[in-house]
């Protein structure tokens, strides 16, 4: 199997800015919004799995100490502005609801690009990419790169129902085979990412998979890889605060390369990690 490695870097490349950035425009895509943003640095610095961690504000004063996290979705030219980002923001409480409500114009801090993306395999293998709910977002720019190294890639998209699927038509065109899955089955098969993930894993021959799910769902793709021969690395959402790796605030249970169990940062040595390597059920507490 060819094991994916970090493309290398330079520090400067590394390093994260603080920025503040210009929405462009905020388009309501079934349940998500889709923000682009001119946020000068961070464009060429991205790379598939990165986020950013942004100030909310306006007269949510109160909500101002911890930043939110974002998967950065697209980074995409603008004519007259030059690259920018785009996210894809689900307003569940008050720091979504007030970035969804913004306007053209408006004016937002954050910094990023911010964590260990996706590892790219050497050589051109089959790739398969499960993304439920917006967390599929780091998935799309992910798919670009690997089609780019001539890996073959397969989809599984998934989400509670249409309206929550993220770009289902884009990925279309972004994969070799889509598999589409809704728990209300209005979109594509009736179930759950788990139902699918067998049939999916030896159909594509993937030998390289990634994730970018809900935490239940991340846990039965690393399983279901390692029981296919697969390498995964999956893009874990805990809730973080500072997002820099200094509050400690996202530990993340993990068994090291050394086979000594510990606890890292989400922010900062994630949000990708190896499937095989974490404490799922010491993580969320439940088997897949
Ligand atoms: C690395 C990373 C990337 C993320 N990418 C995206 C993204 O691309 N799009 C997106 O919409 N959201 C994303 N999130 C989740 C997002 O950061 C939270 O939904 C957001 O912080 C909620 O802020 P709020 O003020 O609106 O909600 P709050 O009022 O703070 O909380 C509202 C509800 O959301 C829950 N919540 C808060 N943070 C999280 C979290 N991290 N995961 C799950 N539930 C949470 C709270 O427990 C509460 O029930 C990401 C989180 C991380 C850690």
């Amino acid at each position: 199997m060819s094991i994916p490695t970090t493309t290398t870097t330079t520090t400067a490349a590394r390093t994260p800015l603080h920025v503040t950035a210009e929405v462009l425009s905020v388009k309501k895509v079934g349940a998500y919004h889709h923000l682009t943003l001119v946020a000068p640095g961070i464009p060429e610095r991205f790379r598939p799995g990165m986020f950013v961690a942004v100030s909310v504000g306006g007269e949510v004063a109160q909500s101002r100490l911890a930043r939110r996290s974002f998967w950065i979705h697209r980074v995409k030219p603008v004519g007259g502005y030059g690259a920018t980002i785009e996210l894809v923001v689900e307003a569940v409480g008050v720091g979504t609801r007030w970035l969804t409500g913004l306007a053209p114009g408006a004016r937002v801090e954050m910094t990023g690009p911010l964590g260990r993306p996706f590892a790219l395999p050497q050589e051109p293998v089959a790739c398969l990419l499960v993304g439920e709910g917006y967390a599929a977002a780091p998935l799309f720019p992910l798919a670009e790169r690997l089609r780019e190294r001539g890996c073959a890639v397969t989809l599984v998209v998934a989400g509670a129902d249409e309206a929550h699927l993220l770009s289902a038509l884009e990925a279309r065109r972004s994969a070799r085979a889509v598999t589409v899955v809704t728990a209300d089955g209005s979109v594509g098969s009736r179930g759950r990412v788990a139902d699918v993930l067998d049939e999916v894993l030896t159909r594509s021959g993937a030998e390289v998979v990634y994730a970018a799910a809900p935490l239940g769902t991340l846990h039965a793709v690393a399983v279901a890889a390692e029981a296919h021969g697969a390498w995964s690395q999956t893009a874990v959402e805990q809730p973080l605060t500072c997002g820099t790796g200094l509050c400690q605030g996202c530990a993340v249970p993990v068994v090291g390369e050394d086979g000594v169990a510990r606890l890292v940062r989400a922010c900062v040595d994630g949000p990708v990690f190896r499937g095989d390597r974490v404490r799922w059920v010491e993580l969320i507490g439940e088997e897949p």
